[in-house]
């Protein structure tokens, strides 16, 4: 039986909605359903194998180890490989039937090599630099890498063409980007070269502009609900719990955490909760880009100075929002709950807002799927989830020291 003090729970149910309607605004339209980062945080199998299950037609990596992963859990979908390959991982592309990403003709020649002594083909997509500035050929250059790649290597099945979008909120900016990668497919059209699935579209370029789908989307962000949409219906499908598992009144005029950047400006009773910054709490990081952010940033401080504090800041606990004090501990944070005193034991769950995509590996998962709870490796299946909370009314009634 899991007893764990934090743990992600995921609701699958919810993904495999938010698939089937991205699907179903898509239209003919395929889609790629993208789960690297441990699928943005969620557990990289069971959210892969869930948007297979739910109409996903490709699966989008990062890395050949995440493919690998995949395909010895017995995934067969399409897999894309986003990053580009080493010359020598080659034999790993081939091995595990992914689909790598091509930026430049080394790599073409050694998959080449290998397709040909395995008499196999490698599919690859082939990425265009449009603007991002990270993979892919400048367009100048793609269109004379993509003929000597039809031309030139027997054992290469060139399947895809794509770009990926820096800014997709800004709308000149994206159809610049689209443009530069339709004037290139233009000009390999009018060589007789039709390649057959070209994409642009990350979530928020598929909302913007239906215009840009073409013959696939890459969506990632709105399979996990990390994007409004008007025009799909997209839910949360999980929240990150913890656990209050210590309770204190302070006096006034007490400090609180490292740093002692916090000083009690009334009697407090705090919460101690062991979620912290290696679990995925985020703590500011001074990286302003621009004198904006700068200022925001100051802002943000001088506030927190007054103990006035952001969203991010924010413990819910028994319906309250609480607020985070202090500076976060490596595992614990040390949450505000005055206001709800008479209201609050150990062992009570604490909903927070730390970003899904930062949570620690060693987080646990949990996820509901049609009824079913389970989790990660599905090794011990637990009665239902809130087992893990104390019924209300038989809570504990630990003595607040
Ligand atoms: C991460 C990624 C996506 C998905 O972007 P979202 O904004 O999460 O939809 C699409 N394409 C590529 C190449 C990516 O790396």
């Amino acid at each position: 039986m899991i007893n764990p003090t934090s743990w992600l729970e995921v609701d699958l149910d919810k993904i495999s909605e938010n698939v089937k309607n991205i699907k179903k605004y898509l239209g003919s339209t395929r889609l790629l359903a993208v789960v690297k980062a441990n699928a943005y945080g969620h557990g990289l199998y069971p959210v892969a194998s869930c948007a297979v299950e739910s109409g996903a037609d490709f699966l989008g990596v990062s890395s050949i180890e995440e493919g690998i992963f995949l395909r010895k859990k017995g995934i067969s979908q399409p897999l894309l490989v986003f990053n580009t390959i080493l010359p020598e991982q080659a034999a790993d592309v081939l091995d595990y039937g992914l689909t790598a990403t091509v930026c430049s003709l080394d790599v073409v020649q050694a998959l080449n090599e290998v397709a040909a002594r395995q008499n196999k083909k490698a599919t690859i997509h082939v990425k265009i630099d449009t603007g991002f500035g990270r993979f892919g050929a400048l367009p100048d250059h793609a269109a004379e890498m993509i003929r000597l790649i039809i031309s030139n290597f027997d054992n290469i099945y060139l399947e895809g063409i794509y770009t990926h979008f820096s800014k997709a909120n800004n709308e000149k900016i994206t159809y610049k980007q689209f443009n530069a990668f339709m004037s290139l497919v233009e000009t390999l059209n009018e060589q007789g070269i039709e390649i057959p699935i070209k994409h642009v579209c990350n979530s928020v370029a598929a909302l913007n502009y239906p215009e840009m789908h073409l013959d696939m989307v890459r969506v990632g962000n709105l399979i996990y609900g990390m994007v409004p949409s008007k025009e799909i219906a997209i839910t949360n499908p999980s929240k990150i719990c913890s656990r209050v598992i210590f309770l204190k009144n302070l006096p006034k005029g007490h400090y609180i955490g490292y740093g002692n950047k916090y000083k009690t400006k009334k009697p407090t009773t705090i919460a101690v909760v062991p979620f912290g910054y290696f679990d995925g709490l985020e703590v500011y990081v001074f990286q302003p880009n621009g004198f904006l952010d700068g200022l925001k940033y100051l802002i943000k401080q001088v506030l927190f100075r007054f103990g006035i504090y952001s969203s991010s800041r924010k413990a819910n606990i028994n319906g309250a929002s609480c607020y985070i004090l202090g500076k976060i501990s490596m595992q614990n944070c040390i949450v505000d709950v005055t206001k709800i005193k008479n209201n609050v034991f150990v062992g009570d769950v604490v909903e927070l807002s730390a970003r899904r995509l930062n949570l620690s590996q060693s987080i646990v998962r949990i996820y509901h799927r049609a009824g079913r709870v389970f989790s990660e490796n599905d090794i011990t299946p637990a009665e239902t989830a809130s087992d893990f909370a104390p019924p209300a009314g038989q809570r504990r009634e630990t003595s607040i020291g």
